[in-house]
């Protein structure tokens, strides 16, 4: 059972109206999770809008706004402040958004969170990139175990079914939600901008060899709708995709006309020796098994090939249902070392924004002899 102190309850219940319904607006769902068990515990009654990412839309379809109570719920000031614009804008009156919230945000984390689980040695299954088996193992919000391997460093959840992470992509909001992009605006200043970051990532990579050929056969692994590999299209690679959300892929595939299998690498029947480049960004953290997905990627590349990854690397947010591998500087190069020949990092660092918290990825590339 959680306790909350008695002072911070009735400073939070002095905000909220009885006669009002309670409905919770949250920039992550960690945040979420823990104020519902909050509200429980309080007693109230209330209904959760997850609007971050929908940019509120879901607060404009409630009626009678004068009826609500609504409490913004993100750890970031400016997240808050933008969604209690909104809501002001919308025509509610009665918006919490204190201090004191995040106080109950705390003490519920702390006693469910990382921070506080309980460490232990156990040497049971191998780490998924050293195959060592000593590690130490925590247990997470999502009540998952995150283990910890003492000799690589990896960090890793291997308690996630195949079935179950494929689930996680067949939504077709997931692009919207998670790159804060519209699926829909191909061409504009968004669309260029995602193409041109991408092209930072492989080009330190590219030989002259592949310059001056104005392309070479590429492969990206996780495509999404496509977008980048219409920009290297353009530049004169012969471009492939895999992506295992099929609703995203699809409208790449009707809208930009670049050719996306629907499934994934290892379904996808790829002849050996094919591909000059293969490229993945924020997709080996997100598989079951990264490491044979590396290996699968050395077979389909050609002779003197490269498999080019950009990854979030010494990440710490546990929290993030869709990562099962929080790599570190040394588990990435393990990973690597174990499968190509020769590896090179830049280490130009790409930020991306979690939960109101920077984190960095880098990319590694492996070269096939
Ligand atoms: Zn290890």
């Amino acid at each position: 059972m959680i306790q909350v102190s008695d002072s911070i309850a009735d400073r939070f219940l002095s905000f909220i109206k009885p006669e009002q319904n309670i409905v919770v607006a949250y920039g992550y769902q960690h945040h979420g999770r823990c104020l519902e068990k909050v509200l429980c515990m309080m007693g109230l009654q209330f209904e959760i809008v997850d609007d971050y990412h929908t940019d509120c839309k879901r607060l404009e379809d409630l009626d009678s706004k004068k009826e609500y109570t609504v409490v913004l719920c993100a750890s970031d000031e400016k997240v808050r402040a933008r969604m209690c614009e909104k809501a002001i804008k919308l025509g509610f009156s009665n918006i919490i958004d204190n201090k004191s919230l995040l106080v109950f945000l705390e003490e519920t984390n702390r006693y469910n969170g990382y921070e506080s689980a309980v460490r232990t040695n156990i040497s049971k299954n191998a780490c998924p990139i050293c195959e060592s088996d000593a590690y130490e193992i925590y247990v997470n919000i999502r009540k998952l175990r995150v283990k910890k391997c003492t000799d690589c460093e990896h960090e890793f959840i291997d308690e996630v079914s195949k079935e179950v992470v494929t689930g996680f992509y067949d939504d077709i909001r997931y692009f919207e939600k998670n790159y804060n992009i519209s699926i829909d605006d191909f061409f504009n200043e968004s669309f260029m901008e995602f193409c041109k970051t991408r092209m930072s990532m492989v080009s330190p990579f590219l030989t002259n060899d592949i310059k001056d050929k104005k392309g070479g056969a590429f492969l990206e692994i996780g495509c999404l709708d496509g977008r980048f590999l219409w920009y290297l299209k353009e530049q004169g690679f012969d471009v492939v995709g895999c992506e295992i959300n099929k609703s995203v892929a699809q409208v790449g595939i009707e809208n930009l006309g670049v050719d996306i299998r629907c499934m994934a690498i290892e379904e996808c029947n790829f002849e050996d020796e094919s591909f000059d480049i293969i490229f993945s960004s924020h997709v080996l953290e997100h598989l079951v098994d990264p490491l044979s997905i590396v290996k699968i990627s050395r077979e389909k590349l050609k002779h003197g090939g490269k498999f080019i990854a950009n990854l979030p690397c010494n990440e710490t947010d546990y929290e993030n249902p869709h990562h099962l591998h929080f790599f570190s500087n040394k588990s990435i190069l393990k990973a690597m070392e174990s499968v190509f020949d020769e590896i090179s990092i830049h280490h130009e660092k790409f930020p991306y924004l979690v939960n109101g918290e920077i984190f960095y990825t880098i990319t590694v590339c492996g070269k096939k002899n």
